[in-house]
């Protein structure tokens, strides 16, 4: 028997380390390897370091020693226009609040990624009707973003962080602000882009939401990683690609992530472990 085909890492963080003038340092000695195809979940605290290590991968900040690789690129190298150009072609960002511009149409937020990118004008807009279409939101292209649920807004979140095809998709708390239909409805979401190959890291105090939409979960305690569990019953996809966003909500169960409750911790020397939605709540 054969073992499966490994995918090269998507993320790779060698002792990443960042200090602030005073203090202990919000990250410390980091070193993380996230697979193509992989959804990896971050939990901690509060000022653990979660948006600091989403910052060092989206090239937003730099390390103060220790190294950042992306999709084979040293994102810790980048000058400031290739660290936008790097983050404008590998990178989609979402986050608690959405952060769509209120004063422009679903459409036009969606467009803004390829229009900084140079993308001609018929190709973003065949583009956005297809990414509007498969999140089910084609039909609200002409409206301005407050006039939307929380959730459709999300929705044009991740269409404007897809438009690109970015190899990795970064979520700062994506369901936070979410009633619990909607957050739901955004866990199937980045559930159905992983399974079409999108690789995810996703940052969330939500338990539940990790153990049933990541393949694994993180934890981080003052700047380290303290534990690293593979989460039950997940399974990845080895034929990555960046070309999602044209299958999205093709029929998926989610049978094959509900094993909340994790297995295996494979580092760290855990003092509890994860339990799932009845147990710890970070
Ligand atoms: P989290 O996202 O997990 O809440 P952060 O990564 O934002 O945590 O912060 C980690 C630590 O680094 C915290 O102690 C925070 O106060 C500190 N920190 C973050 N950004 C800065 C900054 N720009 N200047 C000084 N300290 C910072
Ligand atoms: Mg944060």
């Amino acid at each position: 028997m054969t073992n499966p085909p490994t995918n090269p890492p998507m993320i790779d963080l060698r002792e990443a380390t960042k200090k602030y003038d005073d203090g202990p340092p919000a990250l410390a000695g980091v070193t993380l390897s996230v697979a193509a195809g992989e959804c990896l979940a971050v939990l901690g605290h509060s000022g653990s370091g979660k948006s600091t290590l989403l910052n060092l991968i989206a090239g937003l900040d730099r390390p103060t020693s220790g190294s950042v690789t992306v999709d084979g690129t040293r994102v810790d190298q980048l000058g400031e226009a290739g660290s936008a150009k790097y983050r404008r072609g590998s990178i989609g960002m979402i986050f608690q609040f959405f952060n769509l511009l209120d004063d422009l149409t679903v459409l036009d937020n969606v467009l803004i990624p390829a229009q900084l990118a140079g993308m001609g004008k018929g190709e973003a807009r065949r583009r956005a009707a297809e990414l509007l279409g498969s999140l089910d939101i084609d039909r609200h292209a002409k409206a301005y973003p407050q006039r939307l649920s929380g959730g459709q807004r999300q929705r044009v979140a991740v269409a404007r962080a897809l438009m690109n095809r970015p190899a990795l998709l970064l979520a700062d708390e994506p369901t936070g602000a979410l009633d619990s239909h909607s957050a739901a409805d955004v866990r199937r979401l980045l559930l159905d882009l992983n399974g079409e190959g999108q690789t995810i890291l996703l940052v969330t105090h939500d338990v539940e939401l990790a153990a049933t939409t990541a393949h694994r979960t993180i934890e981080l305690v003052d700047g380290a990683v303290a534990r690293d569990v593979v989460n039950a019953g997940t399974t990845m996809n080895t034929n990555t690609n960046t070309n999602t966003g044209t299958a999205i909500g093709a029929a998926r169960g989610d049978a094959s992530r509900a094993g909340y409750g994790n297995a295996a911790t494979t580092t760290g020397s855990a003092t509890t472990t994860f339990t799932g939605p009845s147990g710890a709540v970070l």
